[in-house]
């Protein structure tokens, strides 16, 4: 299974791809869940139940700013409209099914979804700084060969609740205090262009000073180059930084183990990119996994210097973090410090990102795979 020194691998299979399609949503439940909505959304539930206006803010206040899970909670609500909304309103968050802790301090969590589908988000202190690496979708419809997200196919989009319900979720169980600045990075399961209006939602409430308080400039969305969502985030104020996943330096490799390179192709890519509206200072993060014998050539070095210098960018190498069945391998270190020194010599800003959490299952999807299998 290993092809290190293999050149391209033949025997990937082609997998069934439909992000053109919209993903299917969560089909409501029988009581609306306030858990996600946004304040016109809130008033709208609250003048059904015939109250006040101003319930709708008090409401808004408890669940984002306080963070708060159970209607009982809601001190700034009186008892008889607590118990009213423990009748007929649901407050359903994403709870933790599972976690893995990993030696490096990350902690992987499974989150149970209201219809039953499962999640993944994983927390990743960092001295001082907390990321929180985030799912959009329940699988995936992009089909990459290397991903376990991918080989689940497209299950469903998360709602605005559901995604920003693992902040929540991951913020609560660590207790991180309200003002704590947080990283938020779009990176596990699922492709967020392909839910972009959901992922924009989740992002005003998260993004709120008001709600959850997070820096729009400490969140980032990672694609897998769905150009046509590329130009629709280009369009929105304000939005998630914006990081592609590029991972081959070649069209003929990248489109076999990235199908939407079918459709836009590295060439089409980078025009996309060179055109997205940055802000002063902005750079488009460029992550590349390194497979050793696949796409850790000196030569996949050079090329993707040439594509880091058609507009702004970084450049994250991440050494492969190897998983049952993948048939893949990690770069040496010999490698990667070769590589650092290629792009840096072109005046390419280059950083190494180790997979967290190794132990645990770390690269997307696999602890719902495994949890699945
Ligand atoms: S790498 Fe990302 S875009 Fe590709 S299949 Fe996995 S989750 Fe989807």
């Amino acid at each position: 299974m290993v092809r290190s020194g293999q050149g391209l691998p033949q025997d990937l299979p082609d997998r069934d791809v439909s992000w053109d399609q919209p993903a299917p949503e969560l089909q409501p439940g029988p009581r609306p869940n306030a858990a996600g909505l946004a304040l016109p959304r809130l008033k709208a539930l609250v003048a059904a139940l015939g109250e006040p206006p101003f319930r709708a803010g008090q409401i808004y206040h408890g669940l984002y700013r306080m963070r708060w899970t159970s209607w009982a909670q809601f001190s700034n609500l009186s008892k008889a409209l607590r118990a009213r909304l423990e009748a007929e309103v649901a407050l359903d968050w994403p709870l933790i099914r599972e976690s893995a802790h990993s030696e490096d301090g990350s902690t992987k969590h499974a989150f149970l979804l209201a219809d039953g589908a499962l999640v993944e988000g994983v927390h990743m202190p960092y001295g001082k700084r907390t990321t929180l690496c985030l799912s959009s979708q329940v699988g995936c419809a992009m089909g990459c060969t290397f991903c376990a997200t991918g080989l689940m196919g497209i299950k469903r989009n998360l709602t605005a609740g559901e995604i920003a319900g693992q902040v929540v979720t991951m913020l609560n169980e660590h207790g991180h205090g309200p003002d704590e600045a947080v990283n938020l990075v779009f990176m596990g399961m699922g492709e967020p262009l392909h839910n972009l209006d959901n992922l924009m939602e989740a992002f005003a409430l998260l993004s709120d000073p008001a709600g959850l308080g997070i820096s729009p400039k400490r969140v980032t969305l990672s694609t897998s180059g769905l150009v046509s969502g590329i130009q629709r985030l280009g369009a929105l104020k304000p939005r998630p930084r914006l990081a592609l996943s590029l991972n081959a330096t070649t069209d003929e490799y990248r489109s076999r183990i990235m199908p939407v390179n079918r459709v836009w192709n590295l060439d089409a890519l980078a025009a996309a990119l060179a055109a997205f509206p940055l802000e002063t200072g902005e750079r488009i993060t460029l992550e590349y996994v390194l497979l050793q014998g696949v796409t850790d050539s000196l030569e996949d070095g050079k090329r993707l210097a040439a594509f880091a210098q058609r507009f702004p960018s970084k450049v994250n190498l991440i050494p492969f973090n190897p998983h049952e069945g993948s048939g893949f391998e990690p770069p040496t270190e010999a490698r990667i410090v070769e590589l650092c020194g290629l792009l840096s010599a072109k005046g390419i800003t280059v950083s190494v990102r180790r997979s967290r959490g190794q132990d645990v299952a770390g690269a997307c999807g696999q602890l719902v795979r495994e949890r699945r299998s």
